[in-house]
């Protein structure tokens, strides 16, 4: 079975526990103004490749990723659900910890399989509201997709990117607390910073990048709102 992959990182720290390596899934049909991978979007770029390689690649990797593991992220992951359930199934045969980097948009005939391979997936809850309809992710989807996790108790971390204007008050910050609390397998949430790092690709890609007015996100407001959140971890 082959997947269509945008890229690969050997040995990311910022993509679930530990020392992790990342396989970077090609597209997405969300369109987040904030984006800062448009050219993870189309479907038909990147690069194909079977489970088996992508596997001996990891493997060249095994000693450093022992207190980490692999992530997939994207793009979004669960757009090609039956290469991901695959290559999780592989990938855990190995031994390896799994973590799922999703927009938790994709609710389909593989998630429950997939859900079984995965030991942590890394929730992007974008906005507590229908804010984002405009752009593909709906709230409801990613709730249905995480009353999911919580029947199949999978961990979860919320990533969210925290942007001015979307998400970036206090009371967005304790709404996500709390939403969080409905879920007993959700055990950290993480904030991170809305940054224009990503203009050139959106300028060379020709595509506008709506968000290009807005202002990127100091990182001390973004580590003072999250001192308001209620970790596990
Ligand atoms: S879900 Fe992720 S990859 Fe897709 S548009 Fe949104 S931020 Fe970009």
């Amino acid at each position: 079975m082959e997947g269509r992959i945008h890229s690969f990182q050997s040995m990311g720290a910022v993509d679930g526990p530990g020392l992790r390596f990342v396989v970077f899934m090609q597209g997405c049909a969300l369109r987040c103004p904030y984006c800062h991978n448009p050219d993870t979007w189309d479907f038909a770029g990147g690069k194909s490749y079977s489970v088996e390689e992508i596997v001996k690649k990891i493997e060249n990797y095994r000693s450093y990723l022992k207190k980490g593991g692999v992530t997939l992220s994207g793009g979004e992951p669960l757009y090609q659900g039956a290469f991901v359930l695959s290559l999780l199934k592989a990938l855990k045969e190995k031994g390896f910890h799994t973590a799922l980097d999703t927009s938790c948009q994709v609710l389909d005939s593989y998630t429950d399989d997939i859900l079984d391979h995965t030991d942590l997936v890394l929730a992007d809850v974008k906005v507590l509201s229908d804010r984002f309809l405009p752009y593909g992710w709906s709230l409801s989807r990613a709730e249905a997709f995480l009353e999911k996790t919580k029947e199949k108790g999978v961990s979860v971390w919320f990533r969210q990117v925290v942007a001015p204007g979307l998400n970036d008050t206090e009371e967005d910050v304790k709404a996500l607390s709390a939403f969080a609390r409905q879920y007993p397998n959700v055990k950290k949430i993480e904030l991170l910073p809305f940054h224009k790092l990503c203009l050139e690709k959106y300028r060379s890609l020709n595509i506008p990048f709506p968000f290009e007015t807005v202002d990127a996100m100091e990182k001390s407001r973004v580590d003072d709102l999250s001192r308001l959140l209620k970790n596990d971890e």
